[in-house]
């Protein structure tokens, strides 16, 4: 077991996190890297925006006792055995002021976000952390969709690996954007809708499953200028870690390393750490236990839709319909402000109490916790990469509710490679009724069977990886062989 080896070394690893919004699909795996890290003997610096950082804080005020002393940063308290493991949190403004609303408003703060402040910004604390330091740091861990991080790791001469959170077949094909846009599947008036088969280590994958970017239109918004630049920068990369595990994705493994040092270490959660954490979350967490401990096993769909993902009002009162009508026990967790600009309640008074004690509405919960729980029997999910592999690990079959991003291609991952789950929708706006049958069917057992068999063996694949042997703990070592020839 990774976490269990002795301490290699003592070095500083300067962790970035530099996503613009608050996507704990790229925040929480940063958080498990840092920690992995940590637990082998390295320093980190962890970096994290400031208006992320006063989300965590506030969450955690609301739920701590008035009595109970300061939390301290999501790192405090962390031990190995008896060994506080170093790892320093900092705090970096994106340069917009706090009030600054961020929610609803993407391509406005990407605005400011692509005119070089961040940039700015950073350099500034990398800088300071890498003459102000000791050790002094040798390698940078940033987000893949930050797209300056190979000027600013040149700038210090440090060893840049850029980490990708979302599955190697997403990398693979914004890295081949340009196939897609010589052979007219993006970016082109008339586009082509028969499958696209020329990506290398892609057999075939359909227009409609591609990001939802790469399905746009309008190809010169603010995000289509961030993910060009990003996976510009990329290529100047040392290396790139990836949050995924190579017997999943082989074929794209194989092509991505013969691209560049490619290492999927995944999956990264806290579930293996051997670890003493204080503050076991990042965000104030709903605890449905009490009402989970009374449903019979195998019972309840769990319901969540991530940290990012919007519906209009509409679709999500036809959701909440279907949900209800559908008669299956479940429990959702329904974000605030679900709905953009949408300030108060997100369902009409009374909804819990219709559906009497059949399900429980909670604002955020803790997700591995309740997936491990014997009464869930399945997943209505917008398809997360962290929500895939999570149910994975947990053997959950999922209905997969697609929103944005990269969801659309996890979907094809789950439904049509690995069949560990099926469509609840395709896209389109779907109504109650067709919501509320494809849920009962979902649910019955013997749609569930063939899911359930194939994700036990998706389990095997990531228990082997985790192994002493196995391919995402070696890859880490070469990773960590590959910086330490950088720096000597
Ligand atoms: N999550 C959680 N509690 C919730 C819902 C989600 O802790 O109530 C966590 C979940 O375990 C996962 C992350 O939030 O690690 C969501 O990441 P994902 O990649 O699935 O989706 P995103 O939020 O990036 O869209």
């Amino acid at each position: 077991n990774l976490f269990d080896e002795k301490p290699i070394r003592r070095q500083e690893i300067a962790a970035n996190v530099t996503n613009f919004m608050n996507p704990k699909g790229h925040i929480n795996p940063f958080t498990q890297l840092s920690l992995k890290l940590a637990s082998r003997g390295f320093t980190i610096t962890f970096l994290v925006f400031e208006h992320i950082h006063q989300e965590i804080t506030q969450a955690r005020n609301t739920t701590r006792p008035a009595t109970s002393p300061d939390p301290g940063d999501i790192f405090e308290g962390v031990r190995k055995g008896s060994e506080p493991l170093d790892i320093r949190y900092r705090v970096v403004s994106d340069g917009l002021p706090l009030e600054f609303d961020r929610t609803g408003r993407l391509e406005e703060h990407l605005d400011w976000y692509l005119n070089g402040s961040v940039y700015d910004k950073l350099e500034e604390a990398v800088g300071e952390i890498v003459m102000g330091s000791k050790p002094r740091p040798n390698v940078l861990v940033v987000d893949t969709f930050y797209p300056w991080a190979s000027k600013i790791a040149k700038m210090f001469e440090l060893y840049h690996a850029s980490f990708w959170t979302e599955p190697a077949l997403v990398f693979n094909l914004y890295y081949h954007v340009h196939l897609l846009r010589e052979h007219a599947h993006f970016d082109c008036p008339d586009l082509r809708k028969d499958p696209i088969n020329y990506i290398p280590g892609v057999k075939s994958i359909e227009p409609k499953d591609l990001m939802s970017y790469l399905q746009e239109k309008n190809t010169s918004t603010n995000m289509h200028k961030l993910i060009f630049t990003s996976f510009e920068d990329v290529r100047f990369a040392d290396c790139v870690l990836c949050n995924t595990v190579q017997d999943l994705e082989s074929d794209t493994v194989l092509i991505l390393k013969k691209l560049m040092p490619f290492y999927p270490i995944g999956p990264i959660f806290r579930t293996k750490l051997s670890l003493n954490i204080v503050h076991t979350s990042l965000w104030c967490e709903s605890s449905c236990t009490n009402w989970l401990d009374q449903q019979p096993d195998g019972s309840v769909l769990y319901v969540s839709f991530g940290s990012l993902a919007n519906f209009t009002q509409d679709d999500l009162m036809e959701f909440a319909s279907g949900l209800k009508l559908s008669n299956v026990s479940f429990l959702w967790v329904l974000r605030p402000r679900t709905v953009l600009h949408e300030h108060g309640e997100l369902l009409p008074e009374g909804f819990e109490e219709e559906v009497n004690g059949r399900g429980v509405v909670v604002p955020w919960t803790d997700q591995i916790a309740i997936l491990s729980h014997r009464a869930i029997a399945g997943f209505l999910t917008h398809c997360g990469w962290n929500s895939v592999l999570e149910s994975i690990w947990n053997q959950i079959p999922m209905l997969c509710f697609p929103v944005f991003g990269d969801q659309p291609t996890n979907r094809k991952l789950i439904v049509d490679d690995w069949r560990i789950g099926t469509n609840l929708c395709d896209g389109t706006s779907m109504k109650r009724k067709d919501i509320a049958s494809k849920i009962q069917s979902f649910m019955s057992q013997k749609s569930r069977v063939e899911f359930c068999k194939n994700i036990q063996e998706l389990r095997k694949l990531l228990e082997n990886t985790l192994d002493i042997d196995g391919s995402s703990v070696k890859n880490i070592d070469v990773f960590i062989k590959n910086s330490e020839m950088y720096w000597s």
